[in-house]
């Protein structure tokens, strides 16, 4: 399938680990120019290095996206650079475990700068650029705003709002047919997965706990299966779709939980 995706900029932040990157390594296989926004230099310029040795075009911006100037200068960087915009990923986030005894209303705000407030800063910079290009915006959410997890109130806050940021996006961009759609990812092993295990008292235990409990497989979503939809949504292929919320999770969150 030809997703038509060559030469299409895409933005991706949160692109130089986890599944940020594996949705920029994907980019580079269907010759789109992936642009990582990240705070994390080293690992973001070694994936553009290991792009371009690949003899693929790319682009590393360094960037804190709490900062509303960082969402702003990495846009206009790109246009200065790349000359268009065609999609917005919006990726970075952290499960940062502000709780409603762990955290304070000071913590909690700062839980949706680092975890919201940079989804609509991107997407209030980009949409100029996107209506340019007719192109589109990608979020990724997780499976924590449907099912709770205890602890995190400003991440499932912050979570919940994008899922119904995207229905609002995809409405006031329906004019100029530019579409907004969400990834929903559950159980992924990623750098910040990887973390979030460590605070247990064992990590392997609490993984073969939790990888029995998901339904397909028995294993974690890898990296790529969530960018292989990422890039199908972006894509031309996903024309007719908007506004939707789309679960890759091996059935975690909608399947009978008392399956054996
Ligand atoms: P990750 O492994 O931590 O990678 C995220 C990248 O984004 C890191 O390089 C991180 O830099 C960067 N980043 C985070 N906040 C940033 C900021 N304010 N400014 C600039 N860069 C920033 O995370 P991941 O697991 O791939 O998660 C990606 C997305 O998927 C997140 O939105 C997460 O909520 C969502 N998600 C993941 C899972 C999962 O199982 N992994 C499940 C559900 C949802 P640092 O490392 O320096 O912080």
């Amino acid at each position: 399938m030809d997703l038509q995706l060559k030469g299409k900029v895409v933005l991706v932040t949160g692109g130089a680990k986890g599944i940020g990157a594996a949705i920029v390594r994907g980019c580079a296989a269907e010759e789109a120019v992936a642009i990582i926004v990240d705070q994390d230099v080293e690992s973001g310029r070694q994936l553009r290095l290991e792009l371009e040795s690949a003899g693929k075009r790319a682009g590393f911006i360094s960037a804190d996206l709490t900062s509303v100037g960082d969402c702003s200068s990495t846009v206009q960087q790109t246009l200065r650079d790349f000359g268009r915009l065609d999609v917005l990923v919006n990726n970075a986030g952290i499960n940062d475990r502000i709780g409603l005894e762990s955290g304070d209303p000071e913590k909690f705000v700062g839980s949706l700068q680092r975890n919201l407030h940079h989804y609509y800063n991107m997407a209030h910079f980009a949409v100029a650029a996107l209506k340019k290009s007719h192109g589109c915006i990608v979020n990724i959410a997780s499976k924590t705003a449907f099912t709770g997890q205890g602890g995190t109130s400003g991440y499932v806050a912050a979570k919940g709002a994008i899922l119904a940021l995207t229905r609002e996006w995809a409405v006031e961009l329906l004019p100029y047919g530019i579409r907004v759609n969400t990834v929903v990812p559950a159980e992924v092993m990623t750098p910040l997965y990887r973390q979030w295990l460590a605070t247990f008292p064992d990590p392997e235990e609490k993984l073969r706990e939790i990888t029995v409990k998901i339904p397909l497989g028995k294993r974690m979503t890898t990296p790529d299966e969530i960018a292989a939809t990422v890039l199908f949504v972006m894509s031309a292929k996903a024309h007719h779709v908007t506004g939707q919320h789309l679960f890759v999770d091996g059935g975690y969150v909608h399947l009978d939980r008392a399956l054996p």
